[in-house]
């Protein structure tokens, strides 16, 4: 049995906002959380991994609730259109170029950029989904997976989903979801035939839906309904656990029919932001009791994985949008990437805390550095001061996948190199 203690360490256990250990340790037996207390370990410590955590606090590790990881080989391709015309005219074409060894390249440094940012589980949509759980299964993180299921092929899509689903149900790190592109993309008939196999097979649906006001109109056009109205009808949400992107021009019927419903939103504010797509109403929908969890989105309109950083948009776009210095403040923000995004996927009574009994992902924040000095409000400064640049060590599934900033999976330096090699050959094949 492997056994790993963290000790000396101030831990936010994010089971509440005043239960945080001060000065405690953590022990945990392989791939489980046994012991959380404060003081000091006085346990056997023969064959025992240690991590001193002074300086440190522990959180749990972060989880991405939407991205499509190997977009990290389009960071800042095609900058500066709209939404529809940036996805015809320059990333669908790209797209239509890569390899399977290019989304593996791709999806490999998109881990990397997120464990060294604290993401120890991340929900993603994106072609070659067998490629990325080879990357995931590399690394050792976490990986919700679904293949996009758009457009004619939706059948051969839909296949390999489930093919994808029986080589993964056994897997302790991989999970395949299923993942209709959005009601835009996929006709009424696709939308229904996704829910029937999501309840047969007991598969999360992971969906975009109303991202901007020109889907909002397509739709209109095409079913007189709002994007999630022709969802529910086509019957995704029933006895479905669905986690829908974006969501930012749902209207106060849209709030008050998914509430409902197994439903999580997944905001993503930076990427909102940049495709110019509004501001979701996050408030409103968690006044309602609707479930909000956080996505980066890809690093093609984002342009990075960092979740640190997303939390700290998230908070200031509802401030701004509500005009209310106290919409959203740093707890609820940091529920958004741990309580609630374990609720989405699932799984709320093994991650999202740091709890007896929970799997062991975990993340150590190093305080001691300028712009985290002094610790006046431990949320705030992981929230608003942070940047991601403070993770020391990230622990995933109870082992060690960063340690003191160092990736111990792969040769980071290679792995960038790689990634700039298949951006280098895409853009060939484009000429
Ligand atoms: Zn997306």
């Amino acid at each position: 049995m492997k056994k790993l203690l963290i000790e000396n360490v101030k831990i936010i256990t994010m089971e509440g906002e005043d239960i945080i250990i001060p000065k405690g340790y953590i022990y945990i037996e392989d791939n489980k959380i046994v012991k959380i207390k404060e003081g000091v370990y006085e346990g056997e410590r023969d064959g025992l991994e240690v991590i001193d955590g002074n300086g440190c606090v522990a959180l749990p590790g972060f989880i991405n609730c939407h991205t499509h990881v190997p977009m990290t080989l389009l960071r800042g391709y095609g900058e500066g259109l709209p939404l529809m015309r940036w996805l015809n005219e320059k990333i669908w074409p790209f797209e239509a170029r890569l390899t399977e060894e290019d989304i593996y390249n791709g999806a490999l440094l998109g881990i990397i950029e997120m464990i060294k940012s604290g993401t120890t589980s991340f929900i993603d949509m994106y072609f070659r989904e067998d490629a990325i759980a080879k990357a995931c299964k590399m690394a050792n993180i976490r990986g919700f997976l679904g293949s996009p299921i758009i457009g004619d092929m939706w059948e051969r899509q839909m296949d390999e989903t489930l093919r994808l689903f029986d080589e993964y149900k056994e897997d302790e790190l991989v999970k395949i979801f299923i993942a209709p592109h959005s009601p835009y993309t996929c006709s009424f008939e696709t939308l229904e035939k996704v829910g029937e196999i999501a309840r047969n097979y007991k598969l999360p649906v992971h969906i975009h839906i109303a991202e901007t006001k020109d889907e909002v109109n397509i739709i209109r056009e095409k079913y007189s309904k709002t994007p999630a109205e022709v969802c529910k009808d086509a019957g995704l949400y029933d006895e479905n656990k669905v986690i829908a992107a974006h969501c930012v021009q749902l209207n106060d019927d849209d709030i008050m029919m998914i509430k409902d419903y197994d439903f999580t939103v997944v905001y993503n504010p930076q990427s909102n932001m940049k495709l110019a797509s509004g501001a979701a109403p996050i408030v409103k929908m968690m006044e309602n009791g609707i479930n909000v969890a956080l996505g980066t989105d890809g690093a093609s309109s984002n342009n990075n994985l960092n979740m640190i950083d997303e939390m700290k948009s998230a908070s200031l776009l509802q401030k701004l949008t509500y005009s209310d210095a106290t919409a959203l403040s740093a707890y609820d923000t940091l529920k958004l990437a741990t309580v609630n995004a374990a609720k989405a996927v699932g799984m709320e009574d093994k991650l999202g805390k740091i709890k007896e009994g929970y799997l062991a992902d975990i993340i150590l924040i190093d305080f001691n550095k300028p712009h985290l000095t002094p610790p006046t409000d431990i949320y705030s400064n992981i929230v608003y001061s942070a940047n991601g640049s403070e993770i020391k060590t990230v622990i995933i599934n109870g082992k060690t996948v960063l340690k003191d900033y160092k990736i111990l999976f792969t040769n980071e330096e290679e792995a960038i190199l790689k990634a700039n090699q298949s951006f280098i050959k895409v853009i060939e094949r484009l000429k």
